[in-house]
This record gives structure tokens, sequence and C-alpha cells, in this order.
């Protein structure tokens, strides 16, 4: 019996790896220049800390998470986002003790059990970064400009920002009641999982996404009306920054995001090329999650990105990409001179050169033609003759131009670097 890929997983074969790679490195070197740090967190925690992180009436944790128990008793579950993880390894090695602002980026698979479609699978990488320490919504613009950066980096034009800010502990309750008192007479027409939203966290309603739903949904109360000075002066700053760097972004009231831990600004970069899934990247504030998780009260604010729908994205719109290299060196070999090649192979792989050769036990022949079909840039035959007198032709496949060299792997690496810059 065939064993194949679970459903919502892929294989990354290696012309997408190659993609994936592209986008890591840009990523960070986005958040170099931007001063982020990289921090790497485990696969599975305690189910107790998305419960907790996330929040219980959150999709994810209600209907996405794998949850299971382990062989000594533990409820574990594969992490579905990176935040509550980074936030608790903050708390764990007493980084809130470090100088603050403390910036960190990460780059993780994640795990949410979901009905899988274009854009959506069960499991996926993110990108995201975190900055802990700052309440000044300058940290909110310094986190859309890094995305901004990394976005004209790819080439990427089409993806627009919206933002919202969804108040805080002091203005938010109101804005529930109100929502509260809006949805009530509609709930009849809603969803059986909006109808739970109800009770445990109103908010999410404006979140789902049952056309039934967002009928309702569209005339419901914004919180902009709700907004306490402090979250106004925050929103104000916020654009004010923006406008001040020329980032282009729409205030869309509608924002809220799916997980429970925002405050403040939320923010998402969406595209019309992914299809329904048409959120690349989502974030925004989270002051209160650290204390939730057990730490001092340290303001946060992140976001995370989709490399799927990224990805997605770049292709759909044409987006120039790099193209995997050809390989570069393939030293072609016979019985007699089968130890030189292999001598020579491994002094030029020392010499950074890429070098290959037949570990097939394959005649000349078909040596020859794995060469030329293998994607290599250049070869050397290294037959008796080569090996006695020291010399040997080290031949570009693609203009058939050749190089007479000695057969030392620095002089060669040089030659084959000489033409290949
Ligand atoms: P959606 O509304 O599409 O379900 P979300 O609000 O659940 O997204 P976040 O939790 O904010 O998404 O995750 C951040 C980003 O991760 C998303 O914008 C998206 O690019 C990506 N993402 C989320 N879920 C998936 C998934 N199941 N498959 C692929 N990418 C995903
Ligand atoms: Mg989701």
């Amino acid at each position: 019996m065939k064993i194949h890929a679970q459903r919502g997983t892929k294989d990354i074969l290696p012309d997408e790896a190659f993609l994936f790679q592209y986008v890591d490195d840009v990523f960070k070197e986005t958040c170099h220049a931007f001063g982020f740090q990289e921090i790497r967190v485990p696969t599975f925690e305690a189910t107790e800390l998305f419960a907790r992180g996330v929040g219980d009436a959150s999709d994810i944790v209600s209907k996405e998470m794998y949850t299971f128990e382990d062989r000594g008793g533990r409820s574990i579950t594969l992490r579905p986002e990176g935040t509550a993880g980074v936030v608790r390894a903050f708390i764990e090695h007493g980084m809130t003790s470090l100088p603050l602002p403390v910036k960190l980026f990460y780059n993780l698979n994640c795990f949410r059990y979901e009905s899988v479609q274009k854009g959506r699978y069960r499991e996926f990488w993110q990108l995201g970064c975190e900055t802990f320490g700052p309440e000044s919504p300058e940290a909110d613009a310094e986190m859309i400009l890094l995305l901004d950066r990394f976005f004209q980096t790819l080439g990427l034009k089409e993806v627009a920002l919206e933002i919202n800010n969804i108040g805080c502990p002091v203005c938010r309750p109101q804005y529930l009641a109100a929502l509260k008192d809006y949805f009530a007479p509609h709930l009849s027409d809603m969803c059986g999982d909006c109808h739970e939203r109800f009770e445990r966290n109103v908010l999410r309603i404006i979140d789902c996404k049952v056309d039934a739903c967002q009928t309702v949904v569209k005339d419901s109360p914004l919180q902009e009306a709700y907004l306490c000075a402090d979250c106004k002066e925050h929103k104000a700053t916020l654009e004010h920054r923006l406008d001040s760097l020329g980032v282009k972004y729409r205030v869309n009231g509608r924002i809220v995001r799916g997980l429970d831990y925002y405050t403040r600004t939320v923010f998402e970069f969406i595209s019309e090329h992914v299809g329904t899934q048409g959120t690349i990247c989502g974030g925004g504030r989270y002051d209160g999650l650290v204390e939730t998780l057990g730490g001092p009260a340290v303001p946060g604010v992140g976001f995370a990105m989709g490399i799927e729908r990224l990805l997605m994205e770049l292709k759909a719109t044409n987006t120039p990409l790099p193209t995997p290299s050809k390989r570069d060196l393939y030293i072609l070999c016979f019985p007699d001179t089968r130890d030189a090649a292999a001598t020579l192979v491994y002094a030029l792989r020392s010499e950074g050169v890429g070098a290959d050769f037949d570990i097939m036990d394959r005649s000349f022949r078909a040596q020859m033609k794995y060469a030329g079909k293998g994607d290599y840039l250049a070869l050397i035959v290294l037959g008796e003759d080569e090996v006695k007198s020291g010399m040997a032709k080290l031949k570009w496949l693609d203009s058939g131009d050749e190089i007479e060299s000695s057969l030392s792997a620095d002089l060669l690496a040089t030659h084959f670097y000489s033409k290949e810059a």
C-alpha cells in the first residue's frame, strides 16, 4: 500500500524550496536592517499555553488545534501560531529584564486543523516578528514599515495595507456592549458558531466567514466611536507616522483579527490574488498577553505572515523571482582514474566549487549523458593522460569554451569563478 502525504500537508520539492529559501533570506535581511534577532521555539507546547494565549473563544483554539495526549499523559498541542510560544520563551528566559525593546523574528511551521482549500493548509509556514516593551505606536509603525520594506524588496506592488484600532481594556467593554445590543436581535439569522461567539467573545463575530453573518456584520457599530482618548491618540500617532514616511493604508473598522490577544492597533496586508484567503499577513498590538501568560506587564506588538500565501501572491502577480542556478562542475572519469577523480572532487568541494562525479558505476558515455542532463555549468574529462600530465580542460557546457588548467583544486576553482563571476 502506498502511503501519501496527509491531507493539508505538502512536500516542498527543490524548486519550491528554493523560493521558500529566497523569501526567508529577504525576510532575514529585512529583519536585520530593522534590528530584529532570530528566535526559534519548540514545535509543540502545553495545550494550556494556546488556550490562554490565543484565547479559548478563538477559532484556532476552539476548532483548529492538533491536540493530543503524550505518553506521559500531558496535553500537548502542535503550535497553531508563533506568538504564544515566543511570549512563553520571553518570560521563561527572563528576557523581561533585558534592556527593552526586545525585538525578535521567527520562521516556523504551524499546524491547524482547517478545511483545506487554496491558500489554506493544515501545515503551513509563517514568518513573524514580535517587539516587547514599547507602548508607543512608533513600535506599531516599525512593524508595518518592516513589512512595507520586505514587500518592496520582493517587488510586490499589489498588497494593500488595512489598519484599525480595536480599543483597550478601558474602552472596549462599552464597544462590546454596543455590539451585543446590535447583534442580539439578528442572532436567529446567524450561524451556530456566532451564537457561541455572542456569549464568549462577541468581537469574533466580525471575523465570521459565513455569508449570512457577514450580511449582519456589515452594518454593525464600529469601535472608532467608542475609543478612549488614549486609544484615539495611539491611532492618530500611528497614522501620522505612516503618513510621514509615505506608507499607504486604508482604515478598515472591521478588521478584528482571529486571535483574542490583540489590543489597539490591528493590521492586515491583503491581496486580491490569493482567492478568498486574501490575507497574507496579519498583526497587531497585544499589550495584555505577556501578563496573561504569567509575565510582568510588558506591552508587545507583532505580526505573522503566511509564506505559502506570499508565494502565491508573488506568482499570481508575475513578480520576477530568482531561479535556481545550475550545478557547478561534473568530473567524468574512467575506472582507472576513479581515485584521482574522487580526490579532485573532494578538493574542489573544499574550495567551495560544487563538484560531482559518477557514483553510479556508469560507463563514460552514460556519465556524459548524465552531465548534460544534470544541469551542470562545466565539466572536466579526467582520463589517464590528464592524470599523468596533471593538466586538463575545464569546459563550459553552454558556450563550449575551454580553459586548459593544471589539476590543482584551487587553480581550477579560480578559473571556474573568474568565468562565472
Ligand atoms: P484566515 O482569516 O485566513 O483564517 P487567520 O486570521 O487565521 O487567517 P493568522 O492567524 O493571523 O491568520 O495567521 C497569519 C497568516 O498566516 C495569515 O495571514 C495567512 O497568511 C497565514 N495562514 C493562516 N492560516 C493558514 C492556513 N491554514 N494555511 C496557510 N496559511 C495560513
Ligand atoms: Mg484562520
